[in-house]
């Protein structure tokens, strides 16, 4: 079959809520990607950071087939033998206390939402029904009725209300407007600590550790968002650690199984998951040994190849390597880690065509919004692939 013999397939058959570059990819390694005609491109996406690890890693690998030929799913009826080492594992290295596993990023966002509002019941005394929580615009949380009910973006709204009450939209980064938005029924702050969705918008200095102060003040839980810019992805294990603080729970996925498999958690440092009980929550797949296996193995991989540091020092060259693109249409070029952004005008005419032609040498990338490039390699990439990287969007991005 040729390539679009595949992409008339996709679009004959499914549902068009996806609007990807024509590109057909059967094969992934590291950093690179190849497409059905055999051509060869250095992902500049990872999946949304799903790939952190690099694609098809070996080790990650080996533990998802040594853990499929003895055991993939029991239910949270049982116990198994992987839950309880993932567990004590991800604490360590999150310095968390309690996990909640489940298995997509939204899926995690949603637990996170009930587990504080049970927890304003019970604990904060917030009366029956009234809990308040205060979120961001153009934040990112996922796809479900409820996280679709508090986005600021009108394409992830129009058409699916009813939506569930009780959010709060404040501007991000902006420390008086949190301050003015909390009551004496609102139970949590859920926020990303750099909105990645959004385009790579990294707040005021200080705000992060602004944020921890206000919630602790008013016995407010801070929920981090974590399952773009956690897991090594901004050159920290997590964003907050840039400010050097603990956020009450914090959300990650994503890169939590290498791109393997679908795994989320919900960690956290307080009495916050503590308030559920048997029943209350749940998911069938959320916690299954082969989840846990490969996860174990993703977040070893992690710290033991020092892709954490690694994608603090080839984030620094990337982002040198970008800033020196000449163009009076860019507007902005920031980033953190190897989570990396170009902001071009509104005037540039669009930032997909930029994509189109990255593709066209050999970097596979992806738009944000219509005007941003994200550049977010795996962190496994060296330096001379992000050499090669530049040498190939420079020109690109300087016409
Ligand atoms: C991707 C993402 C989610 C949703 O994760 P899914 O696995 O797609 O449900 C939530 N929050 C942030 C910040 C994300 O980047």
């Amino acid at each position: 079959m040729r390539q679009s013999d595949y992409i008339e397939l996709e679009d004959k058959f499914g549902a068009k809520n996806y609007k990807p570059l024509d590109v057909v990819i059967e094969k992934g390694e590291g950093v690179w990607v190849w497409d059905v005609d055999g051509n060869k491109y250095m992902d500049c996406l990872s999946a949304y950071s799903a790939v952190n690890q690099g694609h098809c890693h070996p080790r990650i690998k080996a533990a998802m087939l040594k853990q499929a030929d003895k055991l993939t799913l029991t239910s949270r009826a049982f116990r198994n033998d992987q839950l309880g080492l993932f567990y004590k594992e991800l604490c360590a290295l999150t310095e968390s206390h309690k996990v909640l596993p489940m298995n997509s990023g939204a899926e995690a966002v949603e637990t996170a939402i009930k587990a504080v509002r049970k927890w304003g019941y019970m604990v904060k005394g917030v009366p029956e029904d009234r809990a308040e929580i205060i979120v961001c615009a153009d934040n990112f949380h996922g796809r479900t009725i409820t996280i679709v009910g508090f986005s600021t973006d009108p394409v992830s709204r129009k058409g699916f209300g009813p939506f569930t009450p009780g959010f709060k939209v404040i501007p991000f980064g902006d420390i008086k407007a949190l301050e003015k938005a909390i009551t004496k029924n609102t139970v949590a702050f859920l926020v990303e600590p750099i909105q990645g969705e959004a385009g790579v918008i990294i707040p005021p200095a200080g705000y992060l550790k602004k944020i921890r102060e206000i919630c602790t003040a008013n016995k407010v839980a801070l929920i981090l968002d974590e399952i773009q810019t956690g897991l090594g992805r901004t050159g920290k294990m997590l964003a907050e650690e840039h400010e050097g603080i603990q956020a009450d729970i914090t959300l990650i996925g994503k890169a939590l199984s290498g791109g393997f498999y679908p795994v989320s958690a919900v960690l956290s440092n307080t009495e916050v998951l503590g308030v559920l009980k048997p029943g209350e929550h749940g998911s069938t797949f959320g916690g299954n040994p082969l989840a846990c296996a490969v996860a174990r193995e993703a977040l070893k991989v992690l710290t033991e190849e020092k892709l954490i540091e690694n994608a603090q020092a080839m984030g620094e060259k990337f982002l040198n390597g970008l800033k020196e693109i000449k163009n009076d249409k860019i507007k902005e070029v920031r980033g953190r880690g190897l989570l990396l952004a170009v902001e071009f005008k509104l005037n540039a005419g669009g930032a997909r065509q930029y994509c189109e032609k990255l593709k066209e040498n050999g970097l596979l990338c992806k738009e944000t919004h219509d005007n941003i490039i994200r550049f977010a390699p795996p962190l496994v990439i060296n330096s001379k692939q992000v050499y090669w990287a530049l040498e190939r969007i420079n020109p690109i991005l300087s016409t």
